[in-house]
């Protein structure tokens, strides 16, 4: 009998960058657990559209703190196994440090660095103890943002960097037990997120040589690539894809 098909978990994947994360690992032979907040017609036509059989829907918030271990045991139980995590879930949300009082700044903050960063600390952490022994991958979508130095959004910016963090520290100590962490880094991509936080969509696209925005698909490709055998020695990378728009 031939062994069943890899599986992979994609957090945040009823649309945008997720989606289309999960879209392209299905395509590459992937079953897919798809994550949202909550199910419904959005997740049922996320999961009717992938290429392929044996993918999964989970919901959970991942703003509650016990809600990383649901997502992942109702995965593994979805589909066996996981071998790949992708951490795309994310929030942005201002945090000006002209916040009126030390509550709201404070509220905002923790929202962020809950979904952002707790969730998928806590995530990798089930992943690493999940694929002992036989190895695995942790994919982390972060941002442009974890370098530049957010004004408006800095917890956005410290959760994403923390990500980047998160990814070395994956990379360091797991690489001889065969387990591989990668951050990817976007820049502007055309997602609802970003169309809903876009101000001044001409000052944005004057910042990006290309005059663009990227698609979710250029992004979905660099994990696809990332996910590969090819790429285990790459470990601890993190890719940028925005276009020229920002270089550190
Ligand atoms: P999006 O808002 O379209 O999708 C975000 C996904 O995360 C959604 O599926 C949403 O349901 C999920 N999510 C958010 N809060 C959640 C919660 N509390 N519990 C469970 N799921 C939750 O955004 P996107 O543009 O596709 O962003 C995907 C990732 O890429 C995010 O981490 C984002 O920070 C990052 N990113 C986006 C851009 C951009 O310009 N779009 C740029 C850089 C990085």
């Amino acid at each position: 009998m031939s062994a069943p098909s890899p599986a992979a978990l994609v957090t945040g994947s009823t649309r945008g960058i997720g989606r289309a994360v999960a879209a392209r690992l299905a395509t590459d032979g992937y079953r897919v657990v798809l994550h949202g907040r909550a199910d419904g017609p959005v997740a049922a036509a996320a999961l009717g559209a992938l290429a392929g059989t044996g993918h999964a829907f989970v919901a959970a918030d991942l703003a509650a703190p016990d809600a990383p271990e649901r997502l992942f045991a109702a995965a593994v139980a979805a589909a066996g196994r996981i071998d790949l995590l992708v951490n795309n879930a994310g929030i942005y949300e201002e945090a000006p440090f002209s916040a009126p009082s030390l509550a709201a700044w404070r509220a905002a903050w923790r929202r962020t660095l809950q979904v952002n960063l707790d969730a998928a600390a806590d995530l990798a952490y089930l992943m690493v103890q999940h694929v002992r022994g036989r190895g695995g991958k942790i994919v982390q979508v972060a941002s442009r943002a974890a370098f530049r130095g957010e004004t408006d959004f800095p917890a956005y910016g410290v959760s994403k960097a923390g990500m980047v963090n998160l990814t070395i520290c994956l990379a360091r100590a797991l690489a001889a037990e065969r387990i591989y962490a990668y951050t990817v880094a976007p820049g502007w991509t055309a997602t609802d997120m970003a169309r809903a936080s876009m101000t001044d969509e001409a000052a944005v696209l004057g910042q990006i040589p290309f005059g663009r925005m990227a698609a979710p698909e250029e992004v979905a490709a660099v994990v696809s690539f990332l996910a590969r055998a090819e790429a285990d020695y790459l470990t601890g990378i993190t890719i940028d894809v925005n276009g020229a728009s920002y270089f550190r």
